[in-house]
């Protein structure tokens, strides 16, 4: 048995640090450099299982995705950032003048090693969590005011899904490209496997990120084959590969169907943040604009406990339920209303739409006007299965989410 006095007790629980965040991946990172950013700031630990924090990846977002104000404290992770973008359909090619940015898992390394409140230790995996105590494999005992999870997404029965999964090859080039803006949707590309696009990050003239990205039923990433598309669309545009920079592959959660109260039934009080604590948007799967958001109210809210924390996300999850409802409707429409070879067609009506209403889909803040002029018009698909994607068959639970409005 494990006494105070026990000599081979590993660490004694006295506060190691103000707040630890289990998981150091996009959401932890966030958190902790807008916490840093405090003109009092919180001693932070963040606490990675694996030898590599942050990871390897690229994570971009909208610049209208985040409040102004977010910055003084996230610019300095931004790798990248552009003042438009473009999407290509068989049928559209639209300059969107919406700024477009991307962290990678390298300069949010460098944004929190330059705060000098920011602890990370990797190799070390949390067998428990508790609302004041994480428990490492081995043993050790970490003790902290809050201790918050961010161990990434756990898929559970709550949650039906289908999935948005993708490979990325970040390439240098024998010679210059010519792509100016990121193209977030090259779509005009042969449609496999449900809707099919290209998502091109012109890093520099010759340095340029080609993600070839699936809106599929199935889960299963064919990397070689996805690899051998991405080689066919370089040498269609007549680009030839010198070197592979980075090679990223993501299987994302878009969701169907989401049972809300069966999620958090079972919750303790430690707070969830990212995905973890379903914080994505359900269409894209991305989860920096909600990382954001969250980090925004644990600043406001500090010094918080962990069980006043878990309190104040749950109500957080419950407001932004009602625009996440509609994103999933939008979901069953993409996968059941459509034919996986008309997904597209989807897409191409939703990029008609004006910027504003196309900012606030990606922001998660989407308007009752939006929706009228989102689901306005003749629909890409036959109205008989329209209809049918309106209801919301419940994962596991007594039903589907109860109407709430959105404001
Ligand atoms: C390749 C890729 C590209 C993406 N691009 C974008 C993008 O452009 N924009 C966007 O908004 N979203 C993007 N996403 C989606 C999503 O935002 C990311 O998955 C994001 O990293 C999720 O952040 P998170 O902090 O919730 O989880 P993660 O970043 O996955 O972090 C979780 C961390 O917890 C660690 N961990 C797990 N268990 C333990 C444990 N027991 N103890 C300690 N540590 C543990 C993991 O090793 C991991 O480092 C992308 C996803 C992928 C896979």
């Amino acid at each position: 048995m494990e006494t105070q006095n026990d000599p081979h007790r590993p660490t004694v629980p006295q506060n190691d640090a103000d707040i630890v965040v289990v998981g150091a991946g996009l959401a932890a990172a966030i958190l902790a450099l807008r916490l840093a950013a405090l003109s009092v700031p919180p001693r932070i630990l963040l606490l990675e299982a694996s030898d590599t924090p942050f990871g390897d990846k690229t994570w971009s977002f909208q610049r209208t995705d985040v409040a102004p104000g977010v910055e003084a404290w996230l610019d300095h992770a931004i790798a990248a950032e552009w003042p438009t973008q473009t999407v290509r359909f068989a049928d559209l090619r639209r300059e969107i003048a919406t700024g477009y940015a991307s962290i990678t898992s390298a300069s949010i390394a460098r944004a929190v090693a330059a705060t000098g409140h920011i602890t990370v230790r990797s190799g070390a995996r949390a067998t428990r969590l508790t609302p004041t105590e994480v428990v490492l494999d081995g043993g050790a005992r970490i003790a902290a005011r809050c201790v918050i999870d961010a161990r990434g997404h756990a898929p559970g029965a709550a949650m039906r899904t289908a999935y948005q999964k993708f490979v990325g090859l970040r390439v240098r080039l024998a010679a210059p490209h010519g792509i100016a803006a990121p193209v977030i949707m090259d779509a005009s590309v042969p449609q496999i496997d449900g809707f099919r696009f290209v998502y091109l990050l012109p890093f520099s003239t010759r340095d340029i990120m080609i993600e070839d990205t699936r809106y599929a039923d199935g889960a299963a990433l064919d990397v070689d084959a996805i690899e051998a598309a991405i080689h066919a669309y370089a040498a269609a545009h007549g680009w030839t590969v010198e070197a592979i920079l980075q090679r990223e592959t993501g299987v994302l959660p878009v969701v169907l169907g989401f049972d809300r109260h069966a999620f958090w039934a079972g919750a303790s009080d430690v707070p969830k943040i990212g995905m973890r604590g379903a914080f994505f948007h359900s269409t894209t799967g991305y989860s920096l604009p909600d990382a954001v958001r969250v980090a925004d109210l644990v600043a406001d809210a500090w010094p918080i406990g962990s069980a006043a924390l878990a309190d104040l996300l749950h109500d957080h999850a419950r407001r932004r339920a009602p625009r996440q409802a509609f994103y999933r409707f939008l979901n069953r429409m993409l996968f059941h209303g459509a034919a996986p070879e008309n997904r597209h067609l989807v897409m191409q009506k939703f990029y008609r739409l004006p910027r504003p209403t196309i900012e606030r889909f990606y922001a998660g803040r989407t308007s009752v006007f939006d929706i009228l002029r989102i689901l306005s018009g003749r629909p890409p698909i036959p109205i008989h299965r329209a209809l049918r994607c309106i209801p919301e068959r419940a994962p596991r639970g007594p039903g589907p989410e109860q109407p709430e409005a959105i404001q």
